[in-house]
């Protein structure tokens, strides 16, 4: 018997959420089959909050983050617009992605990065898909104006979340969560950084609402990291400081829409320490087997400290969806420096067994 191909192929998230997505039979769907990402129950967070705990893996992305979901939106609506550049500032995963999508759509991708504070794994990630990659010698929010002012002059398309169509794609996970569990789930803990994925997933979950795939909202629970939570502290924070980079942002692009997704939902934007983030980080890699980046483990964190509290005491059993926004190797350097540095022994079979415990 010959190997039959099963009859439905996964294309990624543009044609599997087509009818909701702004894009039509011109539009050159330009795709790494992102998305389908699983989400994986915890049994060992379950049993901690008294909820039914969900990790949303995004670090299985192709790039490794959520935010390939967004850039096969916005290089695809790039690429129909005829557009030859893209450009980006980026903490890391957005210069990943926009480049590997980019050199698939054979377009020249450029992007600035803040000097010096970029994970390693990612800056590897944008040099290896040829991106140009600059180093500002200032802060995100100042590479951000400068990538805002050049594409609002040239011939070059902004793939930063200010771009509309990352929200419309990224907020294809909230569809994918809610088809695993058959409805949206009572709570939904996110990281925050520039705020465009709690805006997109919030976004996801009311448009499956209204159109009868779901009957419920969840409450949104956004976490940004103490030394950089402009939204919880209501101002900029001029010198954003904290381990999880992905979230080192002073003054969220998204701002308002996040406010929007909290408010809205009955739900809270809080901040977590890096202490709590590197716990919940720890705990994800050596309890639950999930490997993720720092900034990813805010949203577990922000769970911890919120069930601590007794916030979910009115709600055992329910629900709570975390999103896991990127992979742990793109930080091979924060793993590195919080593990126990490997054990030196001889060759020697008897000091092994001894050092294993036989
Ligand atoms: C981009 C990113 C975030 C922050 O997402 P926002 O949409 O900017 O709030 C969090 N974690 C990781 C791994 C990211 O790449």
């Amino acid at each position: 018997m010959v190997n039959q191909p099963p009859k439905l192929i996964y294309k990624g998230i543009i044609e599997r959420f087509r009818e909701y997505l702004p894009v039509t039979d011109k539009t050159p769907i330009v795709s790494l089959l992102e998305g389908h990402t699983p989400l994986i129950p915890s049994e060992y967070l379950s049993e901690k909050t008294g909820l039914k705990v969900y990790l949303k893996y995004e670090g299985l992305n192709p790039t490794g983050s959520f935010k390939d979901r967004g850039m096969t939106m916005a290089i695809s609506k790039a690429k129909e617009e005829g557009s030859k550049a893209v450009m980006c500032a980026s903490t890391g995963n957005t210069s990943a992605s926009a480049a590997a999508y980019a050199c698939r759509a054979g377009m020249k991708c450029i992007v600035l990065i803040p000097d010096g504070k970029i994970a390693l794994g990612k800056l590897a990630q944008a040099m290896m898909h040829n991106a140009d990659v600059i180093a500002l010698k200032g802060n995100f929010d100042e590479a951000l104006n400068m990538v805002k002012s050049i594409t609002s002059q040239y011939p070059i398309t902004l793939v930063n979340s200010l771009n509309p169509y990352r929200i419309e794609g990224q907020k294809t996970a909230a569809f994918e969560i809610s088809y695993v569990l058959g409805d949206a789930p009572e709570f939904h803990a996110i990281p925050v950084g520039n705020a465009g994925n709690i805006t997109a997933y919030w976004k996801g979950y009311k448009e499956y609402k209204q159109v009868g795939k779901n009957t419920q909202l969840p409450k949104m629970l956004g976490f940004q990291a103490e030394g950089a939570a402009p939204i919880v502290r209501k101002k900029i924070v001029e010198k954003p400081e904290t381990i999880a980079t992905a979230i080192r942002i002073g003054n969220p692009a998204s701002w308002k829409q996040a406010e929007a997704a909290r408010d809205e939902s009955g739900g809270l934007i809080d901040m977590v320490t890096d202490e709590e983030i590197l716990n919940a980080y720890k705990l994800l890699a050596q309890k639950d087997g999930v490997f993720v980046e720092p900034a990813s483990a805010a949203s577990v964190a922000g769970m911890l400290k919120l069930s601590e509290a007794g916030y979910f005491k009115n709600a055992q059993g329910a629900r709570i969806a975390c999103t896991l926004t990127g992979h742990g190797l793109k930080d091979p350097n924060i793993a590195i420096g919080n593990v126990k540095e490997p054990t030196v022994l001889d060759a020697d079979l008897k000091v092994i067994l001894k050092h294993i415990g036989f």
